[in-house]
C-alpha cells in the first residue's frame, strides 16, 4: 500500500524550468520522482532539464551580465532587489516550511528555525550587504617622475561581479544552501543558474516563484532541475564564469577537474568527519548533551557534524553512560510531528549505506553502545536508529569516511597533544567542537585544530551569515558568508590615474 501523501499537492510549486524571467517545460530525457523521505511515498515528479535547457538558461544569465543593468546597478538597487524577493519569501513561510518538510523529511522543530527562518536571516544580510560601495579608495601618493618634478598619482580598486555563476546544492538544507550562493552572488551583481539537488527541487523552484513575483530582472536568476547531467552541463559550459559548489568531496573533485581545461574558478563547500573534543575537565552533561546534537540532527546529514567524539580517557567512560541517555532519549518519528527530535535519511540507499557502514565496523569489533538497526517505527519511510559505536581505530573507514547519517563514533585519548593528532588526522577540515570549563585552553586547542570552523562549548548552533564558514582538505575550496563569503564572488579591478 502506498502510504498518503503528506502535503496538499497546492503547496507545491509547478514543476518547470525559469529561464530568463519565464516558465519552459524541460527539453530532457525522464524526470525524477520526488519522494517523502517519512513515508516513501511520491510528492510529484519534476522534468529533467535537457542540454537545451541548461544553454538557455546559461545564455540568460550571460545576455543579463553582459547587458550590465544589474552588474552596473548601484548597490541600493540590488539592495532593494533582494529585500523585495526576502519580503516575498516572508510571506511565503507557512508553505516554504511545508514544502521543505516534505521533501527533506526533517523534523518541523528544526525546519522552522534552520530550514527556513535562517535562510530568510541569511537573505536579508546579503540584501544589507548589497549596499556595499564598490569603490575602496586608496590614499593618493606622490609618484617621482624621472628627471622631473614630483607628479601626484592616485588609484581606485573596484570590486567587480565575475559574471554568470553556476550554483549546483545539496538536499540536506536546501532553502539555506540555495541562499548562501544566491545571496553573495547577486549582492555583487552577478546573475545565477541554480541547479538543486533532485531529490529537493521545490523549494529551489519556489525561490524562483518568488523572484518571478519581487520583480528580479529577467536572467539574473534561473534555475534549472535534474540531477548530475544537469549540473556536468553547467561546470562545463564556457559562459559560465565561476561555479560555486556544495556537496561530496566525490562530488566537488569532479567539478574542480571539469572546470580546469576553462581554469573556470570554483568554490567547493564540501564534506567532514569532524571531531568533538571532550576534556578532562568538560561538563559532562553539556557535552553529551552536544555529542547527542552533533549525532542526530537531521538524522545525522549536516556537513558540520562532529561524529568523531574524542575523549580523555579519565572521563570515557562517564561520557559513554551520558551520551547514551542523551541520544535514546532522542525520538524518532514523522518531520510533522512536533516531538519528533529525528527524522528519515534522505533515500533508501542513505539507509543502506549507513547499515553498511555499522555492519562493518561490528564486523570489525565495533561495540554497538545505541542504535545500530532500524526503527520498527515508524514504517515506510527510511529510518535509522541513532547510533553510538564504541572500540573503534580513528583509521577505521567509520572513523574516516562520511557517513551522512545517524551514527558516531567514540575514541579515547590519553593528553591533548593526543587529541590534537587524531582530531587532524582526517583528509577532511571543516569544522571542530572543543568541551571544556577553561575557556582560555579551549581556544588554545582550538587554534591547534585544522578546520575552518571550531565551536567552543556548542558554539551558538546554526550557521551565522556574517562569519566566514568553509573548509581544509576535502572539505572545501573558499568561503561563504561574512565579508569574506561576500568577496569571493568579485573579483578585484585597480584603476591608476595620472596626476598630470
Ligand atoms: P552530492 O555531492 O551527491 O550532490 C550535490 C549536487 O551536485 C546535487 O545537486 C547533484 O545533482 C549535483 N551533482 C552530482 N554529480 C555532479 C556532477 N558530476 N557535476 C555537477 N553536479 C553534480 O551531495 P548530496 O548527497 O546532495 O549532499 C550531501 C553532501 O553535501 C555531503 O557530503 C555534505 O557534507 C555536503 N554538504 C556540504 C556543506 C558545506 O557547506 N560544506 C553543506 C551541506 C552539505
Amino acid at each position: 500500500m502506498v502510504p498518503a501523501v503528506s502535503l496538499a499537492p497546492s503547496a507545491l510549486p509547478r514543476p518547470g524550468q525559469y529561464v530568463g524571467g519565464e516558465w519552459r517545460n524541460a527539453s530532457g530525457a525522464g524526470q525524477e520522482t520526488v519522494l517523502d523521505p517519512a513515508t516513501g511515498a511520491p510528492l510529484g515528479a519534476v522534468p529533467n532539464a535537457g542540454p537545451a535547457d541548461v544553454a538557455a538558461a546559461v545564455a540568460a544569465a550571460r545576455a543579463a551580465s553582459d547587458a550590465g543593468g544589474w552588474a552596473e546597478a548601484t548597490p541600493r538597487a540590488r539592495s532593494e532587489a533582494l529585500y523585495r524577493l526576502a519580503d516575498e519569501l516572508s510571506g511565503m513561510v507557512a508553505r516554504l516550511l511545508d514544502v521543505v518538510v516534505a521533501e527533506t523529511g526533517c523534523p518541523v522543530r528544526l525546519a522552522r528555525s534552520q530550514q527556513v527562518e535562517l535562510p530568510l536571516r541569511h537573505l536579508e544580510y546579503w540584501a544589507e550587504a548589497a549596499r556595499r560601495p564598490e569603490l575602496t579608495g586608496r590614499a593618493p601618493v606622490v609618484t617621482p617622475r624621472p628627471g622631473g618634478p614630483a607628479t601626484l598619482g592616485a588609484w581606485a580598486v573596484r570590486r567587480e561581479p565575475y559574471g554568470v555563476v553556476a550554483a549546483i546544492t545539496p538536499y540536506n538544507f536546501p532553502l539555506l544552501e540555495n541562499v548562501m550562493k544566491l545571496g553573495p552572488a547577486l549582492a555583487a551583481g552577478n546573475t545565477v543558474v541554480l541547479k538543486p539537488s533532485p531529490y529537493t527541487p521545490y523549494s529551489a523552484l519556489l525561490l524562483a516563484e518568488a523572484a518571478e513575483r519581487a520583480g528580479l530582472p529577467a536572467g539574473v536568476l534561473n534555475v534549472v532541475t535534474g540531477g548530475a547531467e544537469v549540473g556536468a552541463a553547467l561546470t562545463r559550459d564556457a559562459r559560465v564564469d565561476l561555479v560555486s559548489f556544495t556537496g561530496s568531496d566525490a562530488v566537488g573533485a569532479h567539478i574542480l577537474a571539469a572546470a580546469a581545461p576553462r581554469l573556470t574558478k570554483v568554490l567547493l563547500e564540501l564534506g567532514g568527519k569532524s571531531a568533538l573534543l571532550v576534556c578532562a575537565d568538560a561538563d559532562l552533561e553539556l557535552a553529551a548533551r552536544i555529542g547527542a546534537r552533533n549525532i542526530t540532527t537531521h538524522a545525522g546529514q549536516g556537513c558540520v557534524l562532529a561524529t568523531r567524539h574524542l575523549v580523555h580517557a579519565s572521563v570515557l567512560p562517564e561520557y559513554l553512560d551520558r551520551l547514551a541517555a542523551a541520544v535514546t532519549a532522542v525520538r524518532v518519528g514523522p518531520p510533522r510531528d512536533p516531538a519528533t527530535g529525528m527524522g528519515p535519511l534522505i533515500r533508501p540507499a542513505a539507509v543502506e549505506r549507513v547499515a553498511g557502514y555499522v555492519a562493518g565496523a561490528v564486523r570489525d569489533g565495533a561495540g554497538v553502545l545505541t542504535g545500530g538497526s532500524a526503527p520498527t517505527e515508524p514504517t515506510g519511510g527510511f529510518y535509522y536508529r541513532p547510533t553510538v559505536l564504541t572500540g573503534v581505530g580513528n583509521d577505521w573507514p567509520v572513523a574516516r569516511e562520511e557517513i551522512f547519517g545517524p551514527v558516531g563514533v567514540v575514541i579515547g585519548f590519553g593528553s591533548e597533544d593526543e587529541a590534537v593528532a587524531l582530531a587532524n588526522d582526517s583528509a577532511y577540515g571543516l569544522a571542530g567542537h572543543v568541551v571544556s570549563r577553561d575557556a582560555g585552553r579551549a581556544f588554545q586547542l582550538a587554534g591547534r585544530l585544522r578546520t575552518g570552523t571550531v565551536d567552543i562549548n556548542g558554539g551558538p548552533g546554526y550557521t551565522n551569515p556574517d562569519v566566514p564558514f568553509g573548509g581544509r582538505g576535502r572539505s572545501g575550496l573558499g568561503r561563504e558568508n561574512g565579508a569574506e563569503g561576500l568577496d569571493e564572488y568579485t573579483q578585484l579591478k585597480t584603476i591608476k590615474f595620472h596626476g598630470g
